[in-house]
């Protein structure tokens, strides 16, 4: 039972949260059931955990965007994204559809990325250090023809000057995914492809809106595969309608036998008021996996790869070959610079997002006047560098080194988080060891609850204490 009291009797921090009341921390906590993996918390946070930042206003963006760019900034890891928000159809299950591929468009929308890419070739920012990694997004890339293809990763080769062993992805869908537009790719320095499958199961993927059957996808990978010139990663989603607890495991264990490369496991997300969410409201499909099918066949994914004994990359990544390395996403996770271009994209630099334009006629229109189509612009908050440290550790390591992140910000985190590390460690989400935050496989599930319990906590703490960064609590 939750009382209206102040909550130090509890914790040995109480200096800290001597004001905090027991229902303000209780909504940090997990739920004692004896049942972490499926009901540590009521609800599960399905967006990448982050923090609020403050916006700029619209009439400085560009001058921001400019200024971060007109000096060379640290010697840090860099990242680069290209979103290619076209698609030729529109899972049911898709929350990032965007626009029909049209092929009348896409050479205009080509010329504009490359436009994008000439306006700050010469910046100081970008000459400075090499980039470690390049990301071409969706909506799906693979839908462009062959000759854009080459044009577009020309035009990055020509202008960014890349790391020797920089990791260069194209994500996308085997269907339309020619021997053509395979070749016009790795002609052009494409070591990457991350390809969505998300179900081998033809009746899955038919009820799903995906088109090629189980044989096509087989036959397709395999061919990548066969050339032996660059990672093939593929994605599984778990929970979606129609796919059983038999189904995925075939999915899973069709993926090992295939040998690919790499691979992810993603839970379905269900957007509110998304296609799929009213085709099953309407009986039309058969509702999802609830949260607590879908800790089940996370579990018994991660089961799956343990006993093929790949190499876990993140929470929800594994690797199969040294080949594969994950370096876009570790990156994105931890926060490190990461330039946008084209409609949609969203990228990062000097303790500023950028978000840019997503509508295509303004977004055309503000290349063409020569300006960075950015629509949206947020500063980061005090705080965002040590909540991307303890992110990028949980989801790339499943664990986070809380001393020595503490350290470098000139903060006590296990002093600060204690109330809910005590209770999370006693429920079974974590274990505690040296200064380090150990996720148990029910914590690995429910790590974006935990992560975002840590960052709206210490933001609490904080401003209750009024503790600046660098100062000790
Ligand atoms: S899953 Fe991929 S191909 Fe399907 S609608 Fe979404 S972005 Fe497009």
């Amino acid at each position: 039972m939750v009382s209206n009291v102040l909550f130090f009797a509890l914790s040995p921090c109480f200096g800290i949260i001597s004001e905090m009341t027991t229902k303000e921390l209780q909504r940090f906590l997990a739920n004692e059931n004896n049942d972490p993996l499926h009901a540590a918390f009521d609800k599960k946070v399905r967006v990448h955990p982050g923090v609020k930042g403050e916006p700029i206003d619209s009439q400085m963006i560009q001058r921001v965007w400019n200024d971060s760019l007109a000096r060379k900034g640290k010697k840090q890891k860099r990242i680069a994204y290209f979103h290619i928000p076209f698609c030729e159809t529109h899972c049911l299950f898709c929350g990032f559809y965007q626009y029909p591929y049209r092929i009348e468009e896409e050479k205009y929308y080509i010329d504009c990325i490359i436009k994008e890419l000439e306006m700050v070739a010469h910046a100081p920012f970008i000459k400075y250090h090499p980039f470690h990694a390049i990301y071409l997004g969706g909506g799906t890339p693979t839908a462009l023809s062959a000759k854009s293809l080459s044009r577009v990763l020309k035009a990055i080769y020509n202008t960014l000057p890349l790391a020797n062993d920089c990791e260069i992805t194209v994500e996308g869908r085997l269907y339309h995914f020619s021997d053509e537009k395979v070749i016009a790719c790795l002609e052009n320095g494409v070591n990457r492809f991350s390809i969505g499958i998300q179900s081998f199961d033809t009746l899955v993927r038919k009820k799903m809106g995906r088109i090629d059957p189980k044989e096509r996808l087989i036959e397709r990978l395999n061919y990548l595969h066969s050339l032996d010139q660059a990672v093939i990663v593929i994605d599984l989603i778990y929970g979606l309608p129609y796919q059983t607890m038999e189904i995925w495991e075939q999915d899973v264990t069709q993926y090992i036998k295939l040998g690919l490369d790499g691979v992810d496991l993603y839970q379905l997300n269900i957007y509110p008021g998304g296609r799929l969410e009213q085709a099953a409201k309407q009986g039309i499909i058969p509702p999802p996996a609830d949260v607590h099918k879908q800790a089940d066949m996370f579990a018994r994914g991660v089961e799956l790869l343990n006993q093929a004994r790949y190499n876990r990359l993140s929470i929800c990544h594994w690797g199969k070959t040294t080949r594969e390395r994950n370096i876009y996403n570790i990156l994105a996770r931890k926060g490190r610079v990461c330039i946008p271009f084209g409609a949609g994209a969203g990228g990062w630099l000097k303790g500023y997002f950028f978000y840019q334009d997503n509508k295509l006629r303004s977004y055309y229109q503000r290349v063409e006047r020569g300006e960075k189509p950015i629509s949206m612009g947020m500063k980061w908050s005090d705080y965002s560098n040590l909540f991307r440290d303890i992110v990028g550790d949980m989801e790339s390591l499943r664990s986070c080194n809380l001393r020595g992140i503490g350290k470098l910000y000139g903060f006590d985190l296990e002093d600060i988080f204690s109330p809910l590390l005590q209770q999370w460690e006693r429920v079974g989400l974590i274990k505690m060891d040296s200064g380090w935050m150990e996720l148990t496989l029910a914590g690995e599930f429910w790590q974006v609850n935990i992560c975002q319990a840590l960052i709206d906590y210490f933001a609490l703490v904080v401003k209750e204490k009024g503790i600046k960064p660098g100062e000790r609590a």
